[in-house]
């Protein structure tokens, strides 16, 4: 029989399902089991996952709770595409509980969707064109937010995007500042400032890694907004719940328009959310006569509203934030310790759960900085980290994630493991 891989290959382009599942050097990955912080191929081979699916499994792969919420809403209702359910009430009164700007809330089912809407919206009250974001941010596929993450040198500072089949026009209706630089966005402001519908970022630019935002240039953001009057858009769909069960803007105390969600709220099933002030949510078509086309056949997926409420009551009551951000402060001060003694220079830098080893000096401030990052080093010690079962995806410039179903042992065999893939990968 063919192998699995191969018959996909035949009928899915390139054999997977999404840009960036396909790793060089690892050929024929066929998943069959993920529990934990494991998951399992059809070779029988046996990875410590610090990829999470980039993000959502802050409680580990098929928490038990998780589970037993989505069996549970299999036997109650499925979808029934009018009306509202209990679910979904419970779970929009948890976001705008927990999320300082959520006054009001939709469900998506995909954190593309939710910016997408936010965008629309912004140019729907506003009456503006443009939008600004920030090189080395992602917030998803569609065509307004599709440029500058991670771009060549050469490319940075002009429109860069990362797909054919944009207008042109289109792209021309994003301006790309680069992050942390405060200056670049008053200047933005003093020249396009009539015609700025939004500003979207990734508070923390985890799309690059992790870039830590300078509290000067968030305060900047929300001031030029404010005068603006630009809607300020913070796409928490990474630093959302896993940094904080308020997102960064309950870390930084600055309070967007709106904010985007998911990943890590339904600790893997389909879920994206968008909220904020309740006067641009208004606008939205859930309302009848809002002028806002908003709609989504699996928005509010009873089975996904489900494992949204089972995540975020285990984040609430069992100490997961504390778990993982002491793991996670473990395995970056032991990776600088592995890299500084192996003299291999190296930036280990992150946030809580978050980990990303750079093979370069610091600082890493802007997306500039991380050009000097040694993307054959970068890649290489990866692919060397999977000899020893530890997944790290092997892609330049992609952070690392700790989840609750993390141990200690996990974090020693990663530290080991690390010393040797780093002086192998060095050469
Ligand atoms: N925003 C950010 C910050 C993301 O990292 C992503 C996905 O990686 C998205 C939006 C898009 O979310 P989705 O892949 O669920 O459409």
């Amino acid at each position: 029989m063919k192998h699995l891989a191969e018959r996909a290959r035949q009928v899915i382009p390139g054999g997977v399902n999404s840009g960036q599942r396909s790793i060089p050097g690892l050929t024929d990955l066929v998943i069959t089991h993920a529990a934990g912080a494991r998951f399992r191929d059809s070779q029988g081979r046996e990875f410590v996952d610090y990829h999470a699916a980039f993000g959502p499994p802050l409680l580990g792969h098929n928490d038990p709770d998780v589970s037993a919420a989505v069996a549970e809403a299999g036997r109650t209702v499925d979808l029934c595409g009018v009306g509202v359910t209990a679910g979904e009430v419970e779970l929009a009164e948890t976001l705008a509980e927990l999320v300082p700007s959520v006054e009001k809330v939709l469900l998506t089912s995909t954190g593309s969707e939710a910016t997408f809407h936010a965008l629309r919206v912004a140019r729907a009250a506003t009456g503006r064109r443009l939008v600004v974001k920030f090189q080395g941010c992602y917030h998803g596929w569609h065509d307004a937010v599709s440029l500058n993450v991670i771009s060549a040198p050469e490319k940075v500072g002009t429109h860069d995007p990362i797909s054919t089949g944009i207008l042109p026009e289109v792209l021309q209706a994003t301006l790309v500042l680069p992050f942390n630089d405060a200056e670049a966005v008053r200047r933005a402001f003093a020249e396009h400032g009539d015609d700025i519908a939004a500003v979207i970022l990734e508070p923390v630019p985890h799309n690059v890694g992790c870039l830590l935002p300078e509290q000067e240039f968030l305060e900047t953001l929300r001031a030029e907004c404010t005068r603006a009057g630009s809607v300020l858009i913070f796409d928490e769909v990474i630093t959302g719940f896993r940094h904080h069960l308020g997102g960064w803007q309950a870390i930084s105390g600055i309070t967007p328009d709106l904010t985007t969600m998911g990943k890590a709220i339904a600790n893997g099933y389909p879920v994206g959310a968008l909220g904020g002030r309740a006067d641009l949510m208004e606008l939205f078509s859930s309302r009848p006569g809002g002028p806002a086309f908003f709609a989504g056949t699996y928005n509010g997926q009873p089975a996904v509203v489900a494992a949204a409420l089972a995540t975020l009551r285990k984040l609430r009551e069992e100490p997961v934030h504390e778990h993982v951000f002491r793991l996670g402060e473990r395995i970056r001060t032991g990776l600088a310790e592995v890299f500084a003694s192996l003299d291999i220079p190296a930036l280990v830098t992150g946030y809580g759960s978050v980990f990303v080893g750079y093979f370069m000096t610091g600082p890493a401030r802007t997306y500039d900085d991380l050009l000097r990052n040694d993307a054959n080093m970068f890649i290489g010690y990866r692919r060397r980290l999977l000899e020893h079962g530890v997944f790290e995806l092997p892609l330049n410039l992609k952070r690392s994630h700790v989840s609750y179903a993390h141990t200690d042992a996990d974090a020693d065999h990663l530290l080991e493991a690390a010393a040797s893939a780093a002086s192998l990968a060095r050469g």
